[in-house]
């Protein structure tokens, strides 16, 4: 039976152990750091809203795509998960279209007639009668928001369900993984699968230069979003500020966001920029504060998290690094949570090639 480590329990290394559980015959480990529960500047995932507005360009766009189904279907047949529908409305301001769209963000989600117009439900452009002033055009369409600690926590239920062990360490080297297998006899595991988002900068055997943090500044409230989950291609707050608000499910709070800036590693909430958060939020949205102003915002926590930004991209490839064979995937930035399932896919098949590649020429292969 394969020993399969997944490093990492953020919900890339989560959803690898779910999906590779599932196969037949394979015995899965988690190591990590971090696990669902706790909240640390290392640790991205609880941080997230999260939604799901697609964002890779066309060429990259498979891992959203293969994963809209599977969070479309939680949304709809497991409440308990902690998703729940909600309409995206993407507003693509008149100062961003006439400068080329130079968004922090992403340039995908704001296209217009964008690759995902064939993928979301109830995809539609506004007509101009509905668009708010300042807009050049905006798109709508039917969505989820995620409530990113309840659905964490779930993923490590199902996991658990399928014999998934689970186990907290801080490890120096990816290699190290390789001798934790809470299976069979040694430990020895037969791939390691390295999910550690953004400490992959500093793992040894892997110490990616390529991967920075996009620092996200969120404010979380109690106020109620009804429905809408406004974002918009700029703001008029410098290029590293951004503007979203999503309403979690199941009682999670209301997520304002935001920030996108690269290479800032700072863990700490700056007032000013929650202001400015809180500000926008009600400007584009009245509905949140029915019309008060930012004074009848309702704050349940100031929140930073970093996203792990990568150059050229996720990494979802297999390497040998020492005696041990590890496949990674790490580096989702902004969409991790709406690239979950895709990656996790590409990650079964690669873990399958080199489990068959073992069975069918052991002897040549050293592990
Ligand atoms: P992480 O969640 O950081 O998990 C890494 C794991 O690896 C942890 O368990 C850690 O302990 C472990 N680890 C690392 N190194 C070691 C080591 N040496 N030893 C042991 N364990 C180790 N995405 C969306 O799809 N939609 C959104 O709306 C969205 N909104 C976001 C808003 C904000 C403010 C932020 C910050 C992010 C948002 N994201 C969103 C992005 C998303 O959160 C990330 O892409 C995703 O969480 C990355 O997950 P991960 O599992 O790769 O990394």
């Amino acid at each position: 039976m394969p020993n399969i480590v997944v490093l990492g329990a953020g919900v890339s290394g989560l959803t690898c152990a779910l999906l590779l559980a599932k196969e037949e015959g394979n015995n899965v480990t988690v190591i990590a750091k971090h696990m669902p529960g706790d909240y640390d500047i290392e640790y991205t995932s609880p941080w997230a809203g999260a939604n799901v507005l697609p964002m890779n360009s066309e060429k990259d766009s498979r891992w959203e795509r293969r994963t809209w189904p599977e969070l479309r279907r939680l949304a709809a047949e497991v409440p308990e998960a902690g998703l729940h529908f909600q309409t995206a409305r993407v507003l693509r301001r008149q100062a961003d279209v006439s400068s080329g769209l130079k968004v922090a963000l992403s340039d995908g989600l704001f296209q217009q007639s964008p690759w995902y117009a064939d993928l979301m439900d109830d995809f539609r452009e506004l007509p101009a009668s509905e668009l708010p002033s300042g807009i050049h055009s905006a798109c709508e369409f039917t969505s989820v928001c995620i409530n990113t600690p309840v659905y964490l926590s779930w993923l490590v239920g199902q996991c658990v369900k399928l014999g998934v062990k689970f186990k907290r360490a801080t490890l120096n080297h990816v290699n190290e993984a390789a001798g934790m297998s809470a299976h069979g006899e040694g430990g020895k595991a037969d791939v390691v699968v390295n999910a550690s988002g953004l400490l992959a900068c500093r793992l040894g055997g892997v110490m990616d230069a390529k991967v920075i943090p996009a620092r996200g500044q969120i404010v979380v409230v109690r106020n109620q979003a009804g429905g809408l989950m406004p974002t918009a291609s700029g703001t008029d707050d410098g290029e590293e500020e951004i503007l979203y608000i999503m309403q979690r499910a199941a009682g999670g709070g209301t997520v304002l966001g935001g920030t996108y800036m690269k290479g800032n590693w700072e863990a700490n909430p700056d007032p000013n920029i929650a202001i400015r958060i809180m500000k926008r939020a009600v400007e584009v949205h009245p509905e949140l504060t029915g019309g008060k102003g930012i004074e009848a915002l309702d704050v349940i926590r100031h929140g930073v998290g970093l996203r792990p930004w990568r150059e050229g991209g996720v990494r979802l490839e297999k390497e040998k690094i020492g005696r041990t064979w590890v496949v990674h995937n790490y580096g989702h930035a902004g969409w991790g949570y709406q690239g979950s399932y895709g990656c996790a896919e590409r990650v079964v098949e690669l873990v399958d090639e080199k489990l068959t590649s073992r069975s069918l020429k052991d002897t040549e292969i050293d592990w």
